[in-house]
């Protein structure tokens, strides 16, 4: 029997869960897109869906607790829907032993799946519903889907996968161990993807990648700089793309930001530590004076980049004259915003096996000075943004008031500001009025 026709018929549903990254939330656009095609339709209640699938993500270790428990609720909610289907997939089941390990503690689990195995659901789902057998599929090797077609969140606003995995091992992370080592779409493959989106009336597009700015490797004459330029050529409104290591932010990715009015004014670049021996443990390979110097040069091409961070703290060994100096990189840089982590020990990464770990309570007094810290610092970016008149892309309502409507400037910020949702996708002027701690207030302007 051809497995479509079966789920056509039966008039099938599924929902997804994404945990984690840009990058996973853009997996679920690729799974959903491969569900619609044989058959699927997203299914308006969750708990209703005929296929419920959890794309994981195993980056914190919070996350991945939230995950176990989530998928360990779907027991009781297919004792009462028997022919409902749990499936799993996502970066924690490329960890080793972690999938075997779901399967057999989770015996309702029927469908288990690696990053790199996507394409291959129909077949997946065909051995489920049609042979009446659990699917486990998870595969070492290999490039996750590219060229498929996606069920993307509505205009205005899209993401486009440039590259993937990571070549980098910085000691703390499990990213290269579970998408692998980096893969480069092509230049054309990228642009016309952009052009599509046009089409379809996208307005903004999101370059994602593990390390965007090292775009190009084992592709001819192509790298990141040149990707940009073909991009902006497209006329596509506005560019943003994440995430950017320091090592690789070259003279000539800046050029292209600064040239091209379409290329967003914005950059997040990772600092992690401001420790110059902490970085060298986390394998970052630049020093605090090498960021320092960049973050220079990058003011002094593009006067108006908003620039955001992440910062960890509690890395094993990190001293408290380590630490000082991470407050005092901030100091000295005040990031427009920051993401900020704990450190917490992944498995199979080299971190994880230091003796030297950070007590809990050492490491929760950090991360409070950090966010406090930065915290004021957006509050202070913000501030002078008061008084400016910026584009605003509006994306949707807001998500407090249903009588404002909200969207980002060049930089990045979210604006608040009233007006109808008949906006939405239009790029409007827009004067900022007030500063809140992590957003703008503002109204249109002729
Ligand atoms: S650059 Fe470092 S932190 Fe970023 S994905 Fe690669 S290994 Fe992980």
């Amino acid at each position: 029997m051809d497995v479509k026709e079966y789920i056509i018929n039966l008039g099938f549903t599924f929902d997804i869960e994404t945990y984690g990254c840009q990058m996973n939330a853009h997996d679920s656009e690729k799974i959903a897109g491969i569900l619609t095609s044989i058959g699927y339709r997203p299914s308006a209640e969750k708990y209703e869906a005929d296929l419920v699938i959890f794309n994981t993500c195993c980056v914190r270790e919070n996350a991945e607790n939230k995950i176990f428990g989530n998928v360990g609720k779907m027991k009781q909610i297919k004792q009462k829907n028997k022919n409902l289907i749990v499936g799993v997939c996502g970066c924690m089941m490329q960890q080793n032993g972690v999938a075997e390990h779901l399967y057999q503690m989770f015996p309702f689990v029927d469908l288990i799946f690696g990053t790199t195995n996507m394409q291959k659901l129909p077949e997946m789902l065909y051995e489920i519903l049609i042979e009446k057998k659990r699917s486990l599929h998870i595969c070492q090797e290999g490039v996750a889907a590219e060229e498929v077609v996606m069920l993307r969140t509505p205009p205005p606003i899209a993401s486009v996968n440039i590259m993937q995995g990571c070549d980098n091992f910085c000691t703390y992370c499990i990213v290269p161990y579970v998408r692998g080592r980096e893969h480069s779409r092509s230049i054309d493959a990228v642009v016309r993807e952009v052009e599509q989106l046009m089409g379809e009336g996208y307005k903004e597009v999101m370059l994602l990648g593990q390390n965007v700015n090292s775009y190009g490797k084992g592709l001819e004459n192509s790298d990141f700089p040149k990707l940009l330029d073909a991009v902006a050529k497209t006329g596509i409104e506005r560019i943003r793309f994440m995430t950017s290591h320091p090592k690789d932010a070259s003279m000539l990715m800046l050029e292209q930001i600064a040239k091209h009015k379409n290329i967003c004014k914005q950059l997040h670049l990772p600092v992690q530590a401001g420790s110059t021996r902490i970085l060298q443990e986390m394998n970052r390979k630049y020093t605090r004076e090498q960021y320092l110097k960049l973050v220079e040069q990058i003011r002094s091409l593009i006067p108006e980049i908003f620039l955001s961070t992440d910062v960890l703290v509690g890395f094993p060994g990190e001293t408290e004259q380590d630490f000082e100096q991470t407050i005092s990189l901030m100091q000295t840089v005040k990031f427009d915003a920051a993401f900020t982590f704990v450190y917490s020990p992944r498995k199979g990464t080299k971190a994880a096996l230091m003796q030297n770990q950070i007590p809990e309570e050492v490491k929760q007094q950090r991360i409070i000075q950090v966010v406090e810290l930065q915290a004021e610092h957006t509050y202070q970016s913000n501030l002078k943004n008061v008084g400016k008149v910026e584009k605003v892309l509006i994306e949707g309502k807001s998500t407090k008031n249903s009588q404002t409507i909200c969207g980002r400037t060049d930089g990045g910020k979210m604006v608040n500001l009233p007006g109808s949702i008949n906006l939405l996708g239009k790029m409007v002027t827009v004067e900022i009025t007030e500063a809140k701690k992590t957003t703008l207030i503002g109204r249109i302007v002729n």
